[in-house]
């Protein structure tokens, strides 16, 4: 009888980050869910100051609260300019319920009249592994580009269409989902550690 596969839930209820999660780490050996797969859901509070510190937490609290493996990944945006702001702060840069645009908009405001050469900024991915509770591993990715002056492209979310590649010329945007996520902050960190898991599945099963 084939072996049932073990539960990975990634401890996040946005839509379009977990479609990138799940692209990345798809072809491993598990049942992957997210958040918007369960009713019941832990109450994930996100204070820390760094993006490791979300991370161990969002991974910690969901994967005691459904006695399983979870992946907690916290993600944003640092640019230069602005000393590493929005940084933690990136999905709600400005205000709790900020919507993509109203962020965007923000952005684009605090740079505003500033060269290219002054709008370098980087997106940071930092993804944390747990058992039942328990911190395994941690990895980061970073990905380095430019803060263009308007929004350009319709694919991906959060900042993607303000945030150009020079060696592609387009913004995250612009490009296919299929090669954001061969070269994006979240693939280079979740790389890593499918490699762990990997090893983690073959020594626990
Ligand atoms: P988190 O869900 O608390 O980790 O918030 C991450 C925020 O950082 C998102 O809401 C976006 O604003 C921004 N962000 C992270 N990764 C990306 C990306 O791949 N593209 C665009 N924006 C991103």
């Amino acid at each position: 009888m084939a072996k049932k596969r073990q539960l990975l839930i990634v401890a996040t209820a946005n839509k379009k980050k977990f479609k990138e999660i799940k692209a990345i780490l798809g072809d491993l050996p598990l049942q992957i869910k997210s958040l918007l797969d369960f009713k019941k859901k832990p109450k994930i509070i996100e204070e820390g100051k760094t993006f490791l510190e979300n991370a161990e937490k969002k991974a910690e609290i969901t994967s005691s609260f459904y006695n399983c493996l979870s992946l907690g990944e916290d993600s944003g945006l640092e640019v230069e300019a602005l000393k590493g702001r929005p940084g933690v702060f990136s999905s709600r840069f400005a205000g709790k319920n900020a919507t993509d645009r109203e962020n965007i908009e923000k952005l684009l405001t605090e740079l505003k009249g500033l060269p290219k050469y002054k709008r370098k900024a980087k997106f940071i991915s930092q993804v944390v592994l747990a058992c039942k509770g328990k911190i395994l591993a941690s990895f980061k990715g970073s990905l380095t580009g430019f803060i263009t002056f308007q929004p350009q492209g319709r694919f991906g979310f959060g900042y993607d269409p303000v945030f150009f590649l020079p060696e592609y010329k387009k913004t995250t945007a612009q490009l296919k989902p299929s090669l954001k996520n061969k070269i994006s902050h979240r693939y280079k960190a979740l790389s890593k550690l499918k490699k762990f898991l990997k090893n983690y599945l073959e020594l626990t099963s």
